[in-house]
């Protein structure tokens, strides 16, 4: 993620911010333009120049700090619009929760954008378009639980807003043997679903896939139980990046997808504040030197990044060594796995 100023009074603000600290200007983002403006006090609209914003109609229930040109029927912001479903708000927490998800999908959308990936047609086409339903789970008039299951099924992505709630997602976490489950982590594996379907399915990739990630043909039911009742077989770390990565060729690929994504974003925020090795220019106006003018998410190599990731992950693990906190980056990437993220690299830059 890149770093923004106020365009106000320059102070540093964040990605999230809907005010500054410093200036008190009520801020809103613009994807097109990946910056930040402000409100005059005595203007509801946003301007950039030529055009004006409106807040998307999300800013005041979930703080979504997003802007809409003024002239779009569409209330919402790009991100909000493709969430269908929100769990009831009659519930002080599911609003929290729903809050904390929309924020980790505005960061999605963020990567998206920057890789150029599209997001489907949500008006026209939108059987094929990145949608998202957050739901909470009930309880039946017999006192039964149903659950709501986390995943995805053609383009519909189904979070449980329970993992927006940190104590319950630390205690899957946990069970689950994961080194990392967070919301951003959520929305980047389900979303590597969609683009399989999209980049791999049915294209000239579809062999390279199968001879790298395995076959997807094998049956998912069965297999998601044998990995749950079994879990992964010993030495999995020098094949995948995760144990649940094991379960099934899709998820091998979608834990992978989320991985690259980390990279990249990591390697975004590392040049940003000059940790990479590389030298940020002053302000923060510009995209730091070092990289393609897109930075890391332009990046048409693949082993550069990874030249860059590997010493900063080795340095961010005893920065937080030093200070008595779990390792930033738990992982060892093997030939296997670079291999594995640099077909995703591929995928993701070579769309003809
Ligand atoms: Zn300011
Ligand atoms: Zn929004
Ligand atoms: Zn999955």
């Amino acid at each position: 993620m890149r770093r923004y100023a106020c365009p106000n009074c320059s102070n540093e603000v964040h990605f999230r911010n809907s005010e500054c600290v410093n200036c008190h200007s009520r801020l809103g983002y613009v994807p097109a333009w990946d910056q930040m403006f402000y409100a005059s006090p005595d203007d509801q609209l946003w301007h950039d120049g030529a055009t004006a914003y409106k807040a998307c109609a999300n800013r005041q229930s979930i703080y979504c700090n997003w802007l809409v040109e003024s002239d779009d029927e569409e209330e919402h912001c790009l991100s909000c619009r493709h969430t269908l479903v929100i769990p009831d708000l009659s519930s002080d927490e599911n609003r929290e929760h729903w809050a904390a998800l929309e924020e980790a999908k505005r960061r999605l959308f963020y990567s998206i954008e920057k890789f150029k990936l599209g997001v489907g047609d949500l008006v026209h086409q939108p059987d094929t378009a990145l949608r998202f339903e957050f739901k909470a789970d009930t309880l039946t008039p017999d006192g039964k639980t149903t659950r709501v299951l986390t995943g995805h099924d053609r383009g519909l992505i189904t979070i449980n807003v329970a993992e927006a709630d940190d104590p319950t997602r630390e205690k899957y976490r946990k069970a689950m043997g994961e080194p990392y489950r967070t919301l951003i982590g959520h929305f980047r594996h389900e979303s590597g679903h969609y683009y399989w379907d999209h980049l791999v399915w049915n294209t000239p990739k579809l062999d390279a896939y199968r001879a790298i990630f395995g076959d997807e043909r094998e049956d998912y039911g069965e297999a998601l139980k044998r990995h749950y009742e079994h879990g992964a077989p010993a030495g999995w770390e020098a094949t995948h990046v995760s144990s649940y990565a094991c379960a099934h060729s899709w998820e091998d690929f979608a834990e992978t997808w989320a991985h690259y994504f980390h990279i990249v974003d990591g390697l975004e925020t590392a040049g940003w504040y000059g940790l990479d090795g590389h030298t940020p220019d002053a302000g923060l106006k510009r995209t730091p030197g070092g990289w393609s003018d897109a930075g890391p998410y332009g990046a048409a190599e693949f082993r550069p990044l990874m030249d860059a990731w590997v010493p900063l992950t080795v340095a961010m693990n005893a920065m937080n060594r030093s200070i008595g906190l779990s390792d930033f980056y738990p992982f060892v990437l093997s030939d296997t796995i670079f291999a594995k993220l640099e077909f995703i690299h591929g995928i993701i830059h070579d769309r003809g």
